[in-house]
């Protein structure tokens, strides 16, 4: 049988357009989550909070939404003391997404960076390519095991972590992987680089000669950046591109942290973003279900009337 996620490939290669889901970071905050805290415990110690995230996303017109699994990796649990509960954790994750997911929307595993740096960076860095293969392997198995339909390789700063990722994921699964990197835009140079130093066109190339199926970015800055870091991939792509950028900029207000853009300054920019030749589309830090609701509203405005 083939995975159900190759469905997303052949979607968007036959030139729909898909909606990716919001940020998860400050709905879980605002339902309790403390400060240093662990995300993804909350797979087993609240699993209604995260199955209602995933269903705001869901109600609000996504129709793929990410596993709570962004940190889920060992290398990263490990911070908590938690490695030993990897499986089960990534596990979790999926069968809360999976129990709220409508039949024809999709489930990624979200894969985000180890917080540890590449051994290149001694002294500060000591994580070899095979550390890294080793602990997205084991990730990327347990989400298969819960029955994912595709892996979302995200938040990536280094090209040898977001390359070990893509590979681990291809061996654990023949699943479609998506794999998305941190852009930091550089105002001297008027350009957008990753924290190696690589642009657009360098991490389009890079992802899919790792056997990506579907590359592009997230976090970052807001989708003004994300129209031009499109544009650029675009130029050296024709295959699927994704883009959920940040709703803008963060603003410290006292102890709180808000974005700058709201649903509808957010959504205005989508029009070019999907002009740039952006496939799937969603938003990442500081948005929420609003935001999407305002962003599958254009995704659908492009689409005609339904039949
Ligand atoms: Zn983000």
């Amino acid at each position: 049988m083939k995975a159900r996620g190759s469905a997303i490939v052949e979607r968007v290669r036959g030139g729909e357009t898909l909606v990716f889901d919001g940020g998860y970071g400050t709905m879980l905050f605002a339902a309790g989550l403390a400060n240093g805290a662990c995300p993804e415990l909350w797979n087993a110690t609240h699993p209604d909070v995260v199955a209602s995230i995933h269903k705001g996303y869901f109600d609000a017109g996504s129709d793929i939404v990410e596993t709570n699994t962004f940190g889920g990796s060992r290398l990263k649990l490990n911070e908590y003391q938690l490695g030993d509960r990897t499986t089960e954790l990534n596990v979790r994750a999926v069968q809360l997404a999976r129990s709220v997911a409508p039949p024809h929307a999709y489930v990624a595993g979200s894969i985000g960076p180890t917080s540890r740096l590449p051994a290149e960076y001694e002294p500060l860095g000591d994580t070899t390519d095979d550390e890294y293969l080793e602990t997205f392997r084991e990730q990327a198995q347990a989400l298969a095991e819960g029955g994912v339909d595709l892996f979302a390789v995200e938040t990536m700063m280094f090209p040898q972590e977001a390359v070990a990722a893509v590979r681990a994921c291809k061996a654990a699964a023949d699943l479609p992987v998506m794999a998305t990197m941190f852009f930091q835009y550089e105002d001297i140079h008027d350009r957008d680089r990753t924290m190696w130093g690589e642009s657009p066109a360098d991490v389009a190339r890079n992802l899919l000669a790792a056997g990506a199926d579907i590359v592009g970015m997230n976090c970052g800055r807001g989708p003004d950046r994300a129209i031009v870091i499109i544009r650029e991939m675009r130029e050296v792509t024709g295959g699927p591109l994704v883009a959920y950028p940040n709703a803008g900029l963060p603003i410290t207000e006292g102890d709180r942290v808000r974005y700058e853009l709201g649903p509808d300054e957010m959504a205005r920019h989508y029009p070019a973003l999907l002009d740039a030749g952006c496939n799937i589309v969603g938003a990442c830090c500081g948005s929420d279900p609003e935001h999407i609701r305002r962003i599958a509203a254009v995704v659908r405005s492009r689409r005609g009337p339904e039949l």
